[in-house]
């Protein structure tokens, strides 16, 4: 890759923008930059469709808005969209093997809205099939390798976190801007965190769900990755509207954060969950100490509070979200749409068969236990049950906010971890990954994960910003002031291969 590719392609989001509305860069040169470094990248599998023929196509037209002095607020931007955003006329697979060939009719709102905006899109990232997984191994389109690299390890490949693993990849190896994703229960924060990325999940309903291959319903909510704070304030002021086409979407005003961006963690009362604090690795501990000591020099106070429902939220979400997710994904039957075996001679053996091959392991487990746990046998006592958990999850929050502004956890027990421990790893242990960030999604808060510092052999850590409903600007407001201010230096090694 040349020395130009690589300065065009670091460039943030907002500069970029900057600069193709001052034409000190041509959209032209800067998308077909974006589509060679795309293509070079192909070995971290971070794209399941490419779209170079739609970018130019979009590109053309920022062209002329650009000419005119017309720029949208993402004119021209290259982007990565995560592949459950349904796009009219694009391939839209959600990773799995079930929507292999799946050409949606319709845009999603959420895509909708950064056309609108002059976006332009690369292609279709890669993600854990139907967002189902914490480490980019569960896509039937193959895992995702992470472009951060430990400092002891040089040759080993990680995992870049999932489900959005694809889009964090896109985004920490510079083939794409920002990227949107989604989080259900940590797919947003998750893959930011282990790839030095800034990620936020928004208020449950901020954004619409319109268009987006549902997983749990009442958990997704799709948000921005991007390479820092002021990029992903910027991104999500475009993605997130009000829609009646989702009876969930909030019927809140626009609003621009970034426009409205005021960094500062002044006079801020943040919340420490003493709960979060114990059983931290050293380098967390480490990194945790040393984000405390940032907040305090921009002047927060920091409060000890204890969550004691945390430990509840990881069980009961892993109810909750595989009976959400039998219910939606009882939609693939091979006769409405998506793939269907033809290996069977009758309708029942037709429906088994399509679903065995169409859908993968991890998948089918959770069909399995979200089946189960609204059967008859489980229904009261596993999912009414984990019902009460999550309202008592909520009130635990809301009670907390009365005393605090933001609360401040780890994003994720540790760095990445090797591409080849993940399948090593039992069904349970790669769950336990996510005991940091599925307790917002429960209580449908905004939490957002911000690089605090790095491991000891090089791997990036998140810190996650968590707040009231609709508090997002005060969660970028905080952590672009904490982004500012935290020297977290270098020591991640991009891959050389880029
Ligand atoms: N890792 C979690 C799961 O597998 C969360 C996934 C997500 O947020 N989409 O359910």
């Amino acid at each position: 890759m040349s020395t130009l590719t690589n300065d065009l392609c670091s460039l943030s989001l907002v500069t970029a923008r900057d600069k193709l509305r001052s034409k000190e860069i041509g959209v032209l040169e800067f998308v077909e930059t974006y589509i060679t470094a795309v293509q070079d990248a192909r070995g971290l599998n971070a794209f399941i469709t490419e779209t170079p023929e739609l970018a130019r196509e979009q590109a053309l037209r920022s062209e002329k808005k650009l000419m005119h002095g017309e720029g949208r607020l993402l004119e021209g931007i290259p982007l990565g969209i995560k592949d459950l955003f349904c796009t009219k006329g694009v391939r839209t697979t959600a990773g799995s093997r079930i929507l292999e060939n799946f050409i949606p009719q319709y845009e999603s709102t959420v895509s909708q809205n950064l056309l609108d905006e002059g976006a332009v899109f690369l292609g279709k990232t890669n993600m854990d099939e139907f967002a189902m997984g914490s480490a980019n191994i569960t896509s039937y389109f193959g895992p995702v390798i992470s472009p951060i690299r430990s400092t002891e390890h040089l040759e080993k490949d990680l995992v870049p976190g999932g489900s959005s693993g694809g889009s964090a990849t896109a985004v920490a190896a510079n083939i794409a801007v920002a990227a949107t994703a989604s989080d259900t229960g940590g797919s947003i924060r998750q893959p930011a965190s282990f790839t030095g990325t800034v990620g936020i999940k928004p208020t449950y309903g901020l954004c619409s769900r319109y268009g987006m291959v549902a997983f749990a319903s009442s958990l997704d909510q799709a948000g921005p990755i991007a390479r820092n704070v002021r990029d992903a304030a910027l991104m999500l002021s475009v993605m997130a509207s009000y829609d009646p086409k989702d009876s969930t979407s909030l019927n809140v005003p626009r609003t621009n954060y970034l426009d409205a961006l005021q960094p500062s963690a002044k006079g801020l009362k943040i919340g420490i969950p003493k709960e979060c604090f114990e059983n931290l690795s050293d380098d967390l501990t480490r990194v945790m100490r040393g984000s405390l000591d940032t907040l305090s020099h921009l002047g927060a106070e920091t409060v000890d509070i204890s969550l004691k429902m945390l430990k509840y939220a990881l069980p009961t979400y892993y109810i909750i979200a595989p009976a959400e997710a039998s219910s939606n994904l009882a939609r693939y039957d091979g006769v409405r749409y998506g793939f269907r075996a033809t290996t069977a001679d009758n309708i029942q053996d037709m429906y088994a068969h399509t679903r065995r091959l169409g859908f993968g392991k991890e998948v089918r487990r959770r069909i399995f236990i979200g089946t189960y746990v609204l059967s008859v046998a489980g229904y009261e006592s596993y999912y009414v049950m984990a019902q009460k958990v999550r309202q008592k999850i909520t009130q635990e929050f809301e009670e907390i906010f009365k005393h605090v502004d933001v609360i401040i956890m780890p994003t994720t027990t540790g760095g990445a971890f090797g591409l080849e421990d993940g399948p090593k790893m039992s069904a349970v242990d790669m769950y336990l990954n996510d005991i940091f960030t599925v307790a917002l999604n429960m209580a449908r808060l905004p939490g957002i994960s911000v690089p605090g510092g790095y491991t000891s052999d090089g791997l990036p850590l998140g810190v996650q910003f968590i707040g009231p409903r609709l508090s997002e600007q005060l969660l970028f407001n905080v952590s672009a002031a904490f982004e500012d201010a935290v020297q977290i230096g270098d020591a991640t090694q991009i891959k050389e291969t880029i």
